[in-house]
């Protein structure tokens, strides 16, 4: 394999290589923690999207022809390598994002979930079969692949969100163009770099960097045939709307905003160190983070000043710190954004318990660090509320009763994950029944379903009719097509009038 060198420019990977491509322009990538500029990634334009897309076009037939047994023994190879180069990848993911490293290696775990589905291709490509449907006619069904797909990716997986989509389309004989966030570029050329190493043909799975002019070629191509995005909601809409412009079919997955419910029978020890680590891991850059907590009857009462006391004690760090609990924020820009939504909320009239504001850490002054910010006494009626921070900003609503809960959880605009914490059976059942949000806890804080569940929102959190990977994720990246069969033996002579099924 090429070996990572840190300070290289960060380039595309089209038909087994990597490629600076034609384009001139560059992207500064940053190391978070240091707030210093650690490399440059190149930035595609049309000409990369098309040299990607045609690579993958002629991939495409003996790819597709592989028999899929044959495909996922080389997923099986890069399962092995993906276990095997995890610490690297986890590495990489922590210079570029942020995330603390036991983090960055839960998230390439995650990843690699989805690889291990993946090469149990053969079974989930099993037709059915309807032996005569009429007098000596058969009819079956099966999945063939669409052609040349491609994924856009957000920042904030730049290991896990790929694998979500990547290795259910090739495994299922799809060519795949990934389009992964500008912002931490490396983690999917390093999976690029793996992936042939495992003996996946050339063109079978290429990288184009850069930003919407990469974006908007791959929408407008008439060889890409589906796109997968995950990122925020705008986008997500843009992308659906857009994908559908161009006759693709499209699954986007957008922002959130998520709840968890604290009733009052809940274990609160339970509950406090739930929305310490839901709320301020990964400084929030999760799209299952919990930024809203409601605190029931005598909850906040109870465990405000022991939220407050989580938040200002947390060690925030490098992320390769060993002890470090949450890293910076991806960009100066991110912090900036976090820092005016917490004058906002002090502004709109929350009660700023702890204000995460300004911290500094000793020899990374310039790093893109913000403590963990808690707000009580938040309205519906506050933007703080309504839209997504993402970034580590609790905001507490107090209410009377269940219903109260529901009902504002349902009013939003969002609905991606949630959480319940009881120990009342009949409140957990209710809650899973009533809430109108995809991805539900019953006493667990991020509740991402495994891998052959299918990850995705409802709302606004997602457009488009599949979730990400699991069986859908296999649906989505193949078509049905339906075979009718006879044979002379059992066709009656003259022509037909009827229905042949009919007889
Ligand atoms: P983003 O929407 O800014 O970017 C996502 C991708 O879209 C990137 O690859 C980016 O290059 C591209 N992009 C950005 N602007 C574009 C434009 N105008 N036209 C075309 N393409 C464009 O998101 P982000 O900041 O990278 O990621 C954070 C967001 O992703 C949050 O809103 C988070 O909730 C969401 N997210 C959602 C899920 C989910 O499963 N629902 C998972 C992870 C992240």
């Amino acid at each position: 394999m090429t070996p990572f060198t840190d300070s290289a420019d960060v380039s595309h990977f089209i038909n087994g290589q990597a490629s600076k491509g034609a384009g001139t322009r560059r992207q500064d990538v940053y190391n978070p923690a240091l707030g210093s500029v650690a490399r440059q990634v190149v930035l595609a334009e049309t000409a990369d999207v098309d040299a990607a897309v045609a690579s993958a076009e002629q991939a495409f037939p003996a790819w597709a022809d592989t028999p899929p047994l044959r495909r996922a023994r080389i997923l099986f190879k890069f399962l092995e390598l993906m276990n095997q180069h995890r610490d690297a990848l986890a590495a990489i993911i922590t210079a570029e994002h942020g995330k603390v490293f036991s983090d960055a290696q839960g998230e390439v775990s995650r990843g690699i979930d989805v690889i291990e589905f993946a090469c149990g291709i053969p079974q989930l490509l099993k037709g059915d079969f309807t032996e005569q449907v009429s007098h000596g006619i058969d009819n079956w069904s099966l999945r063939q692949p669409l052609g040349v797909v491609a994924g856009v990716t957000p920042f904030n997986f730049p290991c896990m969100v790929p694998c979500w989509m990547f290795p259910v389309a090739i495994a299922a004989g799809n060519c795949f163009v990934l389009k992964p966030s500008e912002r931490d570029p490396s983690a999917a050329l390093y999976m690029a770099q793996l992936l042939k190493q495992a003996g996946l043909p050339d063109g079978v799975f290429n990288v184009v960097q850069g930003d919407k002019v990469a974006v908007d070629a791959l929408l407008a191509h008439p060889g890409v045939k589906a796109v997968s995005f995950v990122g925020s909601t705008p986008i997500a809409h843009y992308i659906y709307q857009q994908g559908a412009h161009f006759g693709k079919r499209v699954q986007a997955l957008g922002g959130a905003k998520n709840h968890l419910v604290v009733m009052p029978d809940a274990d609160l020890d339970q509950v406090v160190d739930a929305l310490t680590g839901a709320a301020y891991g990964s400084a929030g850059e999760r799209c299952m983070a919990i930024s809203v907590a409601v605190l029931v009857g005598d909850v906040a009462d109870k465990i405000m000043p022991r939220l407050a006391q989580r938040a200002k004690d947390l060690i925030i760090k490098n992320g390769m710190e060993a002890d470090a609990e949450m890293g910076p924020v991806i960009s100066r820009q991110a912090l900036e954004r976090i820092e005016g939504y917490i004058a906002l909320g002090v502004q709109e009239g929350a009660e700023l318990v702890v204000d995460g504001r300004g911290i500094k850490v000793p020899g990374h002054e310039n790093g893109f660090f913000t403590g963990g910010t808690l707000f009580d006494h938040v309205t519906p009626q506050m933007r703080i509320y309504k839209e997504e921070i993402f970034g580590p900003v609790l905001a507490c609503i107090r209410v009377n009763d269940f219903a109260t809960a529901v009902d504002l959880i349902n009013s939003h605009e969002f609905g991606n994950g949630v959480s319940c914490y009881t120990r009342d059976g009949h409140i957990a059942r209710e809650f899973g029944r009533r809430i109108q949000v995809g991805m539900v806890g019953i006493n667990v804080p991020i509740p991402v379903p495994m891998a052959w569940h299918g990850f995705g929102g409802w709302n606004k959190s997602l457009f488009g009719d599949t979730h990400a990977y699991g069986e859908e994720g296999v649906r989505f990246y193949t078509k049905q097509k339906s075979i009718m069969q006879r044979w002379p033996e059992s066709t009656a002579k003259g022509a037909e009038f009827a229905m042949p099924t009919h007889k």
